[in-house]
């Protein structure tokens, strides 16, 4: 066994990676992920991440961390404009990364390193690996779909679809069909320009990198990477979905209430409405209202989780309406975060109402749990046009209000729409499974990956660096 572990280790010499995710969520879990993907190549792996929402290192006994400080104060962390923070992460993190891939950069004699791979959002790492002379790959941990009309903003400006006109909502967007005007990865909670020089530095800094390194496959994204792949002239490598090869769970910032698959064990078969926004997405209070008494009219067993922080309360008990826990008896579950891959893999889930952040649409397809979808910004809104229109796995809540609500959950688990959204989901689902197994779409990608990778020169501190 030691002697085993001892070949492993002289394998990998000279095969270090250094990841560094954004430090949120959605974005933390498929890095983590890829590392793992990406050992299991034979390759040894480097996490520098910010102490802000840093995943727990315990956990990956087969990493090497490394902790920056972002610099950031509470109220800067936890603000609500998330342009805002990504800006503030790449102004904040350059100067203390830079020190830190210098140091480790000065100790490549022991062990040369390969390249970087940095989160798309991370786009300050551009000038930094620059200057290191480092190479430098990136992921996109959103659709390929989304990121190509998030690229194309500018252009949607030019032809008049931006800024957004409430009159114009529904109106097509000619150049993106199906997607409409509502459907553009926008955010209300900041200025379009912000958002505008966002996407600037993320594209520009994704056009200079090697490689992009997607969470997505072929069969699922093909238009989308077929495009991304002449426009932006750089190697891409659809590899996707990484959560099949390694769950998130161990990723989680939260704690996961297990309690949700003692209750889900007691439902039926395909009966339970999953019912989760993500780490980011907030409700008012109104919503919400709606929201539980739309779960609770529709009379359909649910798991809701109900995040700190997705309520304007700060305790979410606060905002539940009177009376309504005690009516519901065991016909509903309440948590504060769940072990989605679990729950969605579990039979008694029947729907998965989602905000379609990306990885709860890669989940949920790969699961073949048909979803309604709820997108609140950004590609959110592109994921969940595709999901109902394109892939055809869903429904969009075209309302939140507890009328719609309610007709929109026994659509979805009790008539024959249900029936058919479930059946392509299933078909998806197998496509998923397919493309990773010998010969599939993201199995060769990740072949072609490695290669690719291999092909860096390893840094040396001779040629490049002094
Ligand atoms: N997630 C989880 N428990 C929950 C809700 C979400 O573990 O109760 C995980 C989910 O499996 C996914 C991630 O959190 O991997 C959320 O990422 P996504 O891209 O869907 O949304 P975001 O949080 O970035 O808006």
């Amino acid at each position: 066994m030691e002697n085993q572990s001892i070949n492993q280790m002289e394998q990998r010499k000279g095969r270090r990676l250094l990841l560094f995710p954004l430090p949120l969520q959605g974005h933390i879990n498929p890095t983590i992920q890829l590392g793992n993907i990406l050992h299991s190549k034979g390759f040894s792996i480097t996490i520098i991440t910010t102490n802000f929402n840093s995943p727990n290192p315990s956990n990956y006994p087969h990493f090497d961390f490394h902790f920056i400080n972002e610099n950031l104060s509470e109220d800067e962390k936890s603000q609500p404009n998330i342009v805002a923070l990504v800006q503030l992460i790449n102004s904040r993190c350059a100067q203390p990364f830079r020190d830190c891939l210098a140091e480790l950069l000065s100790n490549v004699l022991e062990e040369p390193i390969l390249c970087l791979i940095s989160d798309v959002g991370c786009y300050f790492t551009r000038a930094v690996a620059d200057e290191l002379k480092l190479t430098r790959m990136v992921l996109r941990t959103s659709g390929a779909t989304a990121f190509f009309s998030f690229s194309a903003l500018h252009l949607l400006c030019e032809k008049g679809y931006l800024p957004i006109q409430d009159s114009q909502l529904e109106k097509p967007v000619a150049e993106f069909a199906p997607l409409r005007v509502k459907d553009l990865p926008l955010i209300d909670s900041c200025a379009p320009e912000e958002l505008y020089e966002l996407v600037d530095d993320m594209v520009n800094a994704t056009k200079a990198s090697s490689g992009l390194i997607w969470n997505t496959f072929e069969e699922l994204e093909q238009p989308a990477l077929a495009t991304m792949g002449q426009d932006f002239g750089i190697p891409n490598f659809p590899i996707g979905p990484f959560h099949k090869r390694f769950p998130a769970s161990l990723s989680s910032l939260l704690s996961q209430d297990q309690s949700c698959i003692s209750w889900l064990d007691k439902q039926k078969f395909r009966s339970v409405v999953y019912v989760s926004f993500g780490s980011i997405a907030a409700v008012n209070e109104t919503e919400f209202l709606e929201i539980a008494w739309g779960l609770a009219n529709s009379k359909q067993p649910f798991l809701w989780v109900v995040r700190a922080g997705s309520t304007s309360k700060s305790d979410w008990l606060e905002t539940m309406p009177k009376g309504f826990l005690e009516a519901l008896g065991e016909r509903g579950h309440i948590v504060k975060w769940a072990p989605q891959q679990e729950v969605l893999s579990h039979p008694a889930v029947g729907a998965f109402w989602t905000h379609n952040g990306w990885n709860s649409t890669l989940e949920s397809i790969c699961e073949g749990v048909p979803m309604i979808c709820m997108p609140f910004f950004t590609d959110q809104r592109v994921n969940a046009r595709y999901v109902a229109e394109v892939w055809g796995v869903g429904v969009q809540l075209e309302k939140r209000e507890r009328e719609v609500i309610e007709r929109t959950i026994k659509g979805i688990m009790m008539e024959k729409e249900g029936e058919k959204l479930r059946g392509r989901v299933l078909d998806i689902k197998e496509k998923a499974t397919r493309c990773l197994c010998q010969g599939g779409s993201s199995y060769q990608s990740l072949d072609s990956l490695v290669s690719h990778i291999l092909s860096f020169q390893s840094f040396s501190p001779v040629l490049n660096y002094f």
